[in-house]
């Protein structure tokens, strides 16, 4: 007798961030991802309501990819129980090692400033999660090849296949030996494109039973001008007037490709040499991932053994928070990239403090910005806005603020749609999470549209059953 297998969205169902999802099968827990809640404070507070399930009782997790919102629950689990062997890709996992400390980090100075200012009275000033936590945690990982199937118990293979999101992201496949054959839930976690000039595309998938497919595009196309062209005339212009852009980027994602197409506009001669600084405690280790993770690279590029041909001439990695500092008193032209990506927090609120009331400035997104989020307000509003409050204080908005939205490590629909085109078997089922209702169900409709299938979107905590 086969097993049936049970889903369970934990978070990512209405919205993009908290990415964990429950199979149980055969009396075994497990969890595909782990992540934070991220945003507005009102989904934060959701990482310190109680788990849903013992996490004593999940018997392993597996991760598609080490952003926050996938792997940054990781030391809660722990902290609470959990002892399981956690499989991801090697990439992955050296990631993860940056992200979850930095993290951990982050959560503990934020509560010490909080009790030793005493400002927090309504909210928790115990961190979510401590740097030991962090690095217990971390000795649970089993990173593994791509492509080989892995026996995680007698009737459950596992199976990761490039994403092509970031480095060491994947599909988790997971597949279910039954009685007759054996069947197939295909999570894609975050899905890439082939557009990066520095990271591969996704593999194609030509079969699965059940599919799990993000959405946060579902509803959104990217740009079709080369993102060279585009980048390279914003960052002309503010030049030209000796501004200072500043690029909100997470250190793990597309800052490297960012970093590697302003070199490319200077050896072109596009822009001139100007300051490149890469503002993030943690962005000289990515860099070292990122350079090592030669499975993930793309051949397009030229930059294979020659750094010089990959960074601008003047390029700058910042890590202490002094040298931050410094570099916000700078007189420009420069060009700044630095955390976080959605203005949540971090050493960009510094810059953008400093920058934002000078017309002569520039403010680029190049990533998803999530709903509640300040880099969202921003973004939406830019044009009328006037203010924006940075560090309980009102800062004047005189810069300009462009979205440069090609940059985006996620497909768009009609990319999601050439990727589902590969699939040879009508599955069975296809649920959407990572992303917003809207999203959601215009997928659901184009999936529909396009191949007869239907899909539904991911909602809290409802049971499907599969098999
Ligand atoms: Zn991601």
């Amino acid at each position: 007798m086969g097993h049936r297998a049970t889903l369970q969205f934990l978070g990512a169902y209405a919205g993009v961030t908290g990415s964990k999802t429950l199979i149980t099968t055969g009396g075994r827990k497990y969890l595909v991802d782990c992540g934070l809640f991220q945003g507005p404070a009102e989904v934060r507070q959701l990482n310190r309501e109680p788990f849903p399930i013992e996490p004593v009782t999940i018997d392993a997790v597996f991760l598609t990819h080490a952003h926050l919102d996938h792997v940054g629950y990781l030391p809660c689990l722990y902290r609470q129980g959990f002892r399981g062997p956690i499989y991801c890709t090697e990439g992955t996992l050296a990631l993860a090692e940056i992200i979850l400390m930095d993290s951990a980090y982050l959560e503990e100075e934020t509560a010490d400033f909080a009790k030793k200012s005493g400002y927090s009275h309504h909210q928790n000033p115990e961190p979510l999660f401590t740097i030991r936590d962090a690095e217990a945690v971390l000795k649970l990982f089993r990173p593994k090849p791509r492509e080989e199937w892995l026996a995680i118990s007698p009737k459950l293979s596992l199976r990761f296949v490039r994403s092509g999101h970031i480095i060491g992201s994947s599909f988790v496949q997971l597949m279910f030996d039954q009685e007759q054959k054996s069947q197939v839930i295909t999570f894609s976690g975050d899905l890439g494109h082939h557009r990066s000039a520095i990271l591969k595309g996704p593999e194609i998938i030509r079969q699965t039973d059940v599919l799990v497919m993000e959405s946060t595009y579902g509803d959104r196309l990217h740009p079709q001008q080369d993102v060279l062209q585009v980048l390279g005339q914003a960052l002309s212009r503010a030049i030209a007037r000796q501004g200072v852009v500043v690029i909100p980027a997470f250190a793990v994602g597309r800052s490297q490709e960012l970093v590697y197409l302003i070199g490319q506009l200077e050896r072109s001669g596009v822009i001139p040499s100007v300051p490149v600084f890469l503002d993030s405690p943690m962005s000289q280790k990515a860099l070292a991932v990122f350079f090592a993770r030669e499975e993930d690279q793309t051949v397009r590029s030229s930059f294979r053994g020659d750094p010089d041909s990959f960074f601008p001439q003047k390029f700058e990695v910042i890590e202490s928070s002094d040298h931050s500092m410094m570099a916000t008193m700078m007189d420009g032209p420069s060009i700044v990239i630095s955390a976080s990506g959605m203005l949540s927090g971090g050493r960009v609120l510094h810059h953008l403090k400093r920058r934002l009331p000078d017309e002569r400035n520039m403010v680029i997104f190049t990533g998803y910005q999530a709903e509640g989020t300040k880099g969202r307000f921003l973004q939406d509003n830019s044009g009328t806005l006037k203010t924006l409050r940075i560090h309980h204080q009102e800062t004047e908005i005189a810069a300009e603020v462009l979205t440069v939205e090609h940059l985006s490590s996620h497909a768009d629909y009609q990319e999601i749609l050439e990727w589902l085109g590969a699939i040879e078997n009508k599955p069975t089922q296809i649920l959407l999470n990572h992303g917003n209702p809207v999203a959601q169900k215009a997928l659901a409709l184009s999936i529909h549209e396009k191949f007869g299938w239907s899909a539904t979107a991911a909602s809290e905590r409802q049971s499907w059953e599969f098999f």
